[in-house]
């Protein structure tokens, strides 16, 4: 069993693949499951708070339980994806159509509205608002994580961005003469 550590989990807590993006599935319109799942883990709670992966703005909201995807939020991030948060808790949704967000804006709970089987997220991600079966990509190769089954995902905060190396100050500039010379030495070695 897989577990991976990431720093923009949609839960800030651990929680578990109960279903990957891409398996076959007839209950979708696209024939294959265009999101993935995630349900809590340990000592996780039963209706978490939902993060976003990515910061970005929200796009639309969706507050009824229906249709299929239930309440969602959907946020369109820097770099010209689509996110949409699927099965919210009716009532949970923080958020509006306008407002920025960062990973650490909390969009609403986890929930099981809409057309499921047992409350967990249901994370779609787009390269378009449409939604259409060509236009899906993994989410998990934006998170970094395995698309398997039952692998754990733990939540650990940003870390200090990395200090970047000092730099060299002395360094002597060498004139063209200089290298020239050296050149001519080397080859006057080799030839010796
Ligand atoms: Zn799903």
């Amino acid at each position: 069993m897989a577990e991976v550590t990431i720093n923009n989990s949609p839960v800030h807590s651990d929680i578990i693949i109960t279903y990957p993006y891409g398996v076959a599935d007839s209950g979708y319109s696209c024939g294959w499951h265009t999101g993935v799942d995630f349900a809590p883990h340990g000592e996780t709670e039963n209706n978490p708070l939902i993060y976003p992966v990515k910061e970005g703005e929200v796009v639309y909201v969706n507050l009824t339980t229906t249709p299929a995807l239930g309440v969602q939020v959907q946020i369109l991030d820097d770099e010209g994806h689509y996110w949409r948060y699927c099965h919210m808790v009716a009532g949970s949704v923080q958020v509006s159509v306008g407002d920025t967000v960062t990973t650490q804006t909390p969009l609403g709970r986890m929930g099981d509205t809409g057309n499921v089987t047992g409350r967990h997220l249901h994370l779609e991600c787009s390269t378009t608002q449409a939604w259409q079966c060509s236009t899906f990509v993994n989410p998990c190769d934006i998170l970094g994580i395995p698309n398997v089954d039952n692998t754990i995902i733990h939540y650990e905060d940003s870390p200090e961005p990395p200090i970047p190396p000092t730099p060299v100050t002395n360094i002597v500039k060498k004139f063209p003469w200089q290298i020239l010379t050296r050149n001519i030495r080397k080859k006057r070695r080799n030839y010796g």
